[in-house]
């Protein structure tokens, strides 16, 4: 049962899916909400005052325990990530942040936390059985026999791995959550970070503000990916942070496009045609992925049904607001 009024820590409280985490527990009646994270705060994607705000590295032990005392629940969304284009060039990075899980779950221990969530990815899945578009969607089962993506797929299943012996040697209540391609506004949309639908909506948007008729696209825009809107995963997280099952659960949509069709989407949405320009060296990630939600739905009779169109539209105004904002002030300047 989970006491509303108890301290709870949500780590990379400063980014995208921390920042609306904080904002959900806030408005659900959480009281006493720790929002962290290595930036200054004035580089956070939201920040509310109603959080007892710190800026810490959670590489460091010190750090992990300052935040993680006293405390009931501690939801860890920090990491060092960001979409194909870091992950595929920053594999240590990636693989550091294992030093965040294992640090904030051994504060979880050492200071009587009783609930623990680690935000894992379905770049966990094994890379063989994502080699065509047509993809089959990926069970929870299919993590294994292990040979997930380099570098951040081998830190989250490893940290899975270690959530499931703090559970089982310490009786700490570890949920373990595989988001599929999260999407929404205040999400990063530039900088060498962003993920898909947010660097499509930012390209078409910077065609149309410069007057630019072509787009370029990673890859042949055949691969395949589903995509989760952030009200799905806002509602997901908490749905497996509050439940019985320590084993991990894909949390993502079954809605499996092509690259091409999300651009076709943003387009409609843009009311623009751009002239494609196919980029076959850039980094792509594996062919197709979606996930099986078999499972969640079984457990919850729920799952992520957002469509694309409707998020993406969000989505889009969010990050077309901002660009526009921007080159209206640089042009007055
Ligand atoms: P994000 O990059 O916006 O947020 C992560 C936050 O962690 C950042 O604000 C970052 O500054 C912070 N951080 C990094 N290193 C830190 C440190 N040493 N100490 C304290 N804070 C640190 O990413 P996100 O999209 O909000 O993802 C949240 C979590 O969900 C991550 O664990 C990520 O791997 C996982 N995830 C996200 C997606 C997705 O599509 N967004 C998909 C799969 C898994």
């Amino acid at each position: 049962m989970i006491d509303k009024g108890e301290p709870i820590v949500v780590t990379g409280g400063g980014g995208f899916i921390g920042g609306w985490l904080v904002g959900h527990l806030l408005s659900q009646g959480y009281r006493n909400v720790r929002a962290v994270d290595i930036k200054a705060t004035k580089y956070w994607h939201q920040l509310f005052p109603e959080a007892d705000n710190r800026v810490l590295d959670l590489r460091e032990r010190e750090a992990c325990r300052e935040v993680g005392r006293g405390a009931a629940y501690i939801l860890n969304l920090a990491a060092d990530m960001g979409g194909m284009g870091y992950i595929e060039s920053h594999k240590t990075e990636c693989m550091l942040s294992v030093l965040i899980n294992t640090q904030m779950l051994m504060a979880a221990r050492d200071e009587g936390a009783t609930r623990y969530l680690f935000s894992s990815s379905a770049c966990v899945y094994a890379e063989d059985k994502q080699t065509c578009a047509n993809v089959s969607a990926l069970r929870e089962e299919d993590a294994y026999p292990a040979m997930p993506e380099d570098g951040y797929g081998w830190e989250k299943l490893f940290s899975e791995r270690m959530c499931r012996h703090f559970h089982e040697d310490y009786g700490l209540e570890t949920r373990i959550v595989r988001y599929h391609n999260v999407y929404g506004p205040h999400g990063t949309y530039d900088g060498g970070r962003e993920k898909a639908p947010a660097a499509i909506c930012r390209k078409v948007i910077e065609a149309q503000l410069n007057g630019c008729k072509e787009i370029e696209i990673w890859g042949d825009g055949e691969q395949t990916r589903s995509f989760m809107y952030i009200d799905d995963c806002l509602k997901g997280t908490m749905m497996i942070f509050e439940s019985e099952i320590p084993q991990p659960l894909n949390l993502g949509s079954a809605e499996l496009v092509t690259i091409n069709q999300l651009v076709d989407a943003v387009e409609l949405i843009a009311g623009t045609k751009l002239k494609r320009c196919y980029n076959l060296d850039a980094p792509k990630g594996v062919r197709g992925r979606n996930s099986d939600n078999t499972k969640i739905n079984s457990l919850f009779g729920w799952e992520p049904s957002t469509a694309l169109v409707d998020g993406i539209e969000r989505t889009y105004r969010w990050i077309y607001d901002r660009m526009a904002g921007l080159s209206l002030e640089k042009r007055r300047a």
